[in-house]
């Protein structure tokens, strides 16, 4: 019996797929195989994961205070885990910020701990896994999702949903990590008004994106303070590891009196949490990384496009880059990094079967002459396989 159990598991694991290994950081260019290979897919949108200044706050703080922490309810919350929930909530304009150990730790607290069963979660169809699982943990019986993007569907969702007279959360990413399209923020406060609904964005791939010096999607939209939970992670833009939820300081505080995520596991180390707050410092200093995201991001999508790809319905550095199938994106990417540039196919179940990509996404750290390095690689193989 135990024998049949262990080889269904390897039956059903046969031709997974095995990460590449990386003996770099996480910069514009990464070694593989001793190679160096130009990164075209990471979220380190701000290069923030090499950044020199982080780097140093991190050793300092090791040599400071060593690395491991302990439960933030007991003897686990050290003060630079304060300042920085301090420096994320002025950095977002908010009330009070908790920061967990990871933005699919976050999602999760953020649902499970405030909706019961027999509340009402209303979810766009494309959010992201953690939210997906973040309603299953809240064992919410009334569960809609509508299709993505579609406020009149969500409105109908609504309609039904105010009959039931109970909580009613709206949850949605706020930038689309497959397409990097953005969730239609400022028509669903507007629906969340006139149904009494909460609303909660991930803006995971928003923080140091969007926004007025990477505040995020809330910024972007001018809609502080009307959107009750705001999500992000530290492990995009910020360089590190962590999620935060912003919010008001009464919602903050019962956060942390009531998240399992938060009560039961422990808080985030020295390093990450030194290096993340030196991150947040950088964002509040200057807007130059942002910047430089952006036009690296404006000049790839338009050189793309001349060239004939189709880039979707992206409005952020988000690039896909549609496949006509699958076996074209593996194909089309294993020969990508056969010239040195690294650009993982996106297929089924990642996104529907018939919109196979390859997702690209420029950061700050890169060169004019690397983004022309991958651009000229793209047009060779497109042209080779006649995607282009
Ligand atoms: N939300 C979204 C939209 C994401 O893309 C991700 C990461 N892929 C997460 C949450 C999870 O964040 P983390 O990696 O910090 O756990």
């Amino acid at each position: 019996m135990i024998t049949d159990f262990y080889n269904n598991l390897a039956e059903s694991a046969k031709g997974g797929k095995t990460p590449y290994v990386i003996t770099s950081g996480q910069g514009a260019y990464l070694t593989i195989d001793g190679k160096k290979k130009l990164n075209f897919c990471s979220s380190h949108y701000l290069g923030l994961a090499v950044n020199e200044r982080i780097r140093k706050a991190a050793k300092r703080a090791i040599d400071q205070y060593g690395i491991g922490t302990g439960y933030r309810t007991l003897a686990g919350t050290h003060s630079l885990h304060v300042q920085l929930e301090e420096a994320i909530a002025r950095f977002k304009h908010a009330e009070a910020a908790i920061v967990l150990t990871g933005g699919y730790m976050t999602n999760c607290a953020a649902i499970q701990t405030i909706i019961g069963k027999e509340d009402i979660v209303i979810s766009d169809e494309l959010n992201h896994a953690s939210i997906i699982d973040a309603i299953r943990l809240s064992q919410v019986k009334n569960k809609f999702i509508y299709k993505h993007k579609d406020v009149r569907e969500l409105e109908d969702r609504l309609k039904e949903a105010v009959k039931l007279q109970k909580t009613i959360l709206i949850v949605t990413d706020g930038v689309f990590s497959m397409d990097g399209d953005l969730a239609p923020l400022p028509q669903i406060v507007t629906l969340a008004k006139k149904y009494h609904a909460l609303t909660m964005v991930d803006d995971a791939h928003g923080e140091g994106v969007l926004g007025k010096g990477g505040r995020g999607i809330v910024d972007h939209f001018n809609l502080h303070g009307q959107i009750d939970i705001e999500v992000g992670t530290l492990s995009k833009a910020f360089g590190v590891m962590g999620g935060f939820i912003t919010g008001k300081k009464v919602l903050i505080d019962f956060y942390k009196q009531k998240s399992r995520q938060f009560l039961f596991s422990n808080a985030l180390t020295i390093p990450d949490t030194a290096a993340a707050l030196e991150g947040v410092k950088i964002l509040e200093e200057s807007d130059e990384l942002v910047k430089t995201l952006w036009n690296n991001t404006n000049y790839l999508k338009k050189e793309f496009k001349k060239l004939g790809f189709d880039t979707g319905q992206s409005q952020t550095p988000i690039t896909p880059i549609m496949m006509p199938d699958e076996g074209l994106a593996r194909l089309f990417s294993a020969k990508l990094f056969a010239l040195d540039v690294f650009a993982t196919p996106i297929v089924f179940p990642m996104v529907a079967k018939d919109k196979a990509r390859i997702r690209v996404i420029p950061s700050a750290s890169h060169k004019k002459k690397d983004l022309n390095f991958g651009i000229q690689m793209f047009e060779r193989i497109g042209k080779e396989l006649k995607v282009i």
